[in-house]
């Protein structure tokens, strides 16, 4: 078991592209890290770096303790899973799982015991004759992550491991990692693009965005403390609506175009924005910190144009106009009754709202 540290890691490409800018991030051992953020982010690179399969343009990795930017990756002691699984096709599955260990010369009783104690972990036992081929998308992805499992790796590293999988497969995967994770815990660096799995895989998520981490943090802190618009609007389905407002320094009033918030003197998140008088700043708020009906405490209501009624069983999912600013509302009661074209007031949970300086996109706290 071990910790990965890494300390103001570069990663300049050939062409000049500065990949990953400045990254530090410490895990701690058997802690799951999830690395997320749209495509061309850095995530792979960082990954790559670690796994030693990328140089490293400036800065260290340290795997339990050891700087390991001049190892070789087989030096490294760690596992990695790919998007397309990397299964050898004309081994079968039993000689894929048993293929490190056999080059390891570990004795073949213990590649039993190993090949044994993964698929029922995985369960897959069933299919240990069969080739990849005869494998599906799920399975294969099994196979790839057992032969991580039978070699007692320092770390995993897992990059979008789950992308080529259709939905329902996906969650099934998730839950499959959760379990392996309880079975086997090892400290993992996970790739994704995909916010549900970063929330519902990592113990602590580190959200990137142009070879910068923007945060990190517990999934519930990257959800309830965004330290910025980026990562408020990546985090939550549907995304954080935003809408830029003028603090009135005088009476403290958020102004829209569609007319004033007023906002109780003293309010939570609204008191820490004096310094705003005067100016614009962006409003966050969550599509399910919304509501319709009669209001609570800590709520301002406000008139809204219903241009879309999403009906999904489950919930209605609103899009709403306030002024021109368009808002989804979601979690509303099924049973509500709303129009398209009509015109509602609208409860935005004062308590939820978050600002974000307009210019640099950082959260106002
Ligand atoms: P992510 O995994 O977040 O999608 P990557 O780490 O793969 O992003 O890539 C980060 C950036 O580096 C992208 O803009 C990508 O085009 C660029 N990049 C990746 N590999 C290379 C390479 N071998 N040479 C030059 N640029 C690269």
């Amino acid at each position: 078991m071990a910790k990965i540290t890494i300390n103001n890691l570069n990663k300049l490409y050939a062409g000049g592209h500065h990949a990953v800018k400045d990254l530090t991030l410490e895990s701690a051992d058997e802690e799951f890290v999830v690395l997320v953020g749209p495509s061309g982010c850095g995530k792979s690179t960082t990954l790559r770096m670690v796994a030693g399969l990328e140089e490293v343009s400036s800065g260290t990795i340290e795997i339990g303790g050891r700087v390991v930017n001049a190892l070789p990756p087989r030096e490294r002691d760690v596992a990695m899973v790919f998007q397309n699984y990397a299964l050898y096709q004309h081994m079968t599955v039993y000689d894929n799982l048993a293929f490190g260990l056999k080059n390891a010369r570990v004795p073949r009783a213990r590649i039993d015991e190993e090949i044994r104690r993964a698929v029922a972990i995985l369960g897959i036992g069933e299919l240990l004759g069969r080739k990849p081929r005869q494998l599906s998308g799920g399975q294969q992805q099994r196979v790839a992550l057992g032969r991580c499992i039978v070699r007692h790796p320092k770390v995993f590293l897992f990059d979008e491991p789950l992308s080529n999988l259709d939905a329902k497969l996906r969650a099934q995967m998730r839950a499959e990692i959760k379990k392996l994770r309880e079975q086997a815990p090892t400290t993992s660096l996970f790739v994704t693009h995909d916010q549900v799995e970063a929330m519902t895989l990592g113990d602590r998520v580190v959200i990137m965005r142009d070879g910068v981490v923007e945060q990190i943090g517990t999934p519930l802190e990257v959800y309830n403390q965004p330290a910025s618009k980026f990562v408020g609007g990546f985090i939550g389905a549907p995304h954080m609506n935003f809408i830029d407002l003028h603090l009135d320094g005088e009476t403290g009033r958020l102004r829209t175009r569609a007319g004033d918030i007023s906002v109780p003197p003293g309010t939570q998140n609204v008191s820490t924005l004096s310094a705003y008088g005067g100016k614009t700043v962006t409003m966050g708020i969550r599509p399910e910190h919304i509501s319709v009906g009669p209001p609570k405490r800590q709520n301002c209501t406000i008139q809204a144009q219903i241009a879309v009624v999403e009906q999904m069983g489950s919930e209605i999912v609103l899009e709403a106009e306030i002024g021109n600013n368009p808002l989804t509302v979601s979690r509303v009661d099924p049973g509500f009754k709303v129009q398209a074209h009509s015109e509602i007031p609208l409860n935005l949970d004062l308590s939820r709202m978050h600002f974000f300086d307009p210019d640099t996109g950082r959260a106002i706290r």
